[in-house]
C-alpha cells in the first residue's frame, strides 16, 4: 500500500569529520524508515560548523555511501556552516531575554568549584558567572540558565524520560570559548527550520534531548517526536564511532551492511535476503511499514520512568562476539 502524503518529516545528520560507519547506517536506516512509513519527507544535513574537525572529501564520500546504500533524501542538503546567522540570532534572542550569560570560567575552575557530577558525568557548573564576570575576567562562554524545571518527554522507543536541568545538566554552553556555537542549540534552530516533526537518532544522544525541548520552549519552536535506538558497541563495549575507530562502511558491500542494520532493528530479515539487491532489501524493509518500531520497543518490563541513562540502551553490533566487527561492515 502507498502510504499517504503526510506532514512528517525525518532527518539524518552526519559530521563529515570522517565517512560512516556502522553505527551511522543504522540512525540513516531507522531515520528513513520511520519518515518514509508515514509517507514523510527524509532529510539530509551536515552538521559541518565545526570546521577544524571536517575531514577532506568527507561529505562527498558520506553522500555517495549513502546513495550506494540505496537511500533517497528530499531537497537539497543543508549544511550548518551555511547557517551561522540564524544561530546568531537565536543566541541574541536568549540574551535579550536575559536566559544567557557571559562564563568566564576554566574548566579547571569549573572542576575545582563543583561538587555534583552533570548526567554526561562532566563536572556540573556552579553557576558562579550567573550574577556577572568577576573583577577583570573576559567572557570565555555563553552559558544558557538551566530552570529548576523537569522536562519530561515520551520518546516512542525508550518511554517517558525526565530529566531535571538544574540538577542533572546545569547552566549548559551555547556558545564555546572558540566561538562556535554548541551542538545544542544549532540541532534545535535546524531541525526547526528544516520542519522536522520526527528525530530518530541513537540512545547516545537521549540525555541531549531535554536540553533541546527546554531550548524549544524559550525560543517559541515546535518540538518534534523523538525515538532513540539503541546504539552499536564494539567488541570492547564501546560505542561505534569515529573516535572508537570504527571501519567506514564499504559500498560494494551495501547489501549485506544493510541486513545486518535490519537484524540489529530487531526487524528479523529472511535469510534469503541476504542474497537480495540493494533495491529488493529496501522494498522488504518499506514493507515493515509502522510495525518496524515496534519490535524496537523496550520489554514492557523494563524501566519505562524515571532518568534513564544511555549506557544501558548499548548493544553488540552483530557479529562482534564470533568476528571481527570489520568482516560484518
Ligand atoms: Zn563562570
Amino acid at each position: 500500500m502507498t502510504p499517504v502524503a503526510s506532514s512528517c518529516c525525518g532527518r539524518f545528520a552526519p559530521s563529515p569529520t570522517g565517512d560512516l560507519h556502522f553505527g551511522s547506517l543504522l540512525a540513516a536506516l531507522a531515520s528513513c524508515l520511520a519518515a518514509r512509513a508515514q509517507g514523510g519527507r527524509w532529510l539530509v544535513r551536515m552538521e559541518d560548523a565545526d570546521a577544524p574537525r571536517n575531514a577532506p572529501g568527507a561529505e562527498a564520500r558520506i553522500l555517495a555511501c549513502l546513495e550506494a546504500h540505496g537511500f533517497h533524501w528530499d531537497g537539497e542538503v543543508l549544511r550548518q556552516s551555511q547557517r551561522l546567522e540564524a544561530y546568531q540570532a537565536a543566541l541574541a534572542r536568549l540574551r535579550d531575554e536575559r536566559r544567557v550569560y557571559p562564563c568566564a570560567c576554566s574548566r579547571k575552575e569549573i572542576a575545582a568549584a563543583a561538587t555534583e557530577r552533570a548526567i554526561d558525568g562532566a563536572w556540573r557548573y556552579s553557576g558562579r558567572c550567573r550574577r556577572g564576570l568577576p573583577t577583570g575576567r573576559g567572557a570565555r562562554v555563553w552559558r544558557l540558565c538551566a530552570e529548576d524545571v523537569d522536562i519530561a518527554f515520551n520518546d516512542r522507543i525508550q518511554g517517558q524520560i525526565r530529566q531535571n536541568l538544574a540538577r542533572d545538566v546545569g547552566d549548559f554552553v551555547l556558545r564555546r570559548a572558540d566561538g562556535r556555537f554548541a551542538y545544542q542549540l544549532m540541532v534545535v534552530v535546524d531541525d526547526a527550520f528544516q520542519g522536522v516533526t520526527q528525530v530518530v537518532r541513537g540512545a547516545d544522544l537521549m540525555n541531549s534531548t531535554p536540553r533541546q525541548i527546554y531550548l524549544q520552549r524559550l525560543l517559541d519552536l515546535p518540538t518534534p517526536e523523538y525515538a532513540h535506538i539503541p546504539i552499536a558497541a564494539n567488541a570492547a563495549g564501546e560505542k561505534l564511532s569515529k573516535q572508537t575507530r570504527a571501519p567506514p562502511l564499504r559500498a560494494r558491500r551495501a547489501a549485506a551492511n544493510l541486513v545486518a542494520a535490519l537484524a540489529f532493528l530487531n526487524q528479523q530479515p529472511p535469510s534469503e535476503l541476504a542474497e537480495a539487491s540493494v533495491e529488493e532489501i529496501w522494498r522488504w524493509a518499506s514493507d515493515l511499514g509502522r510495525r518496524w518500531m515496534e519490535k524496537l520497543a523496550p520489554a514492557p518490563a523494563s524501566p519505562a520512568s524515571g532518568r534513564r541513562e544511555s549506557a544501558s540502551c548499548g548493544r553488540a553490533a552483530p557479529g562482534c562476539a564470533d568476528h571481527p566487527l570489520s568482516s560484518v561492515i
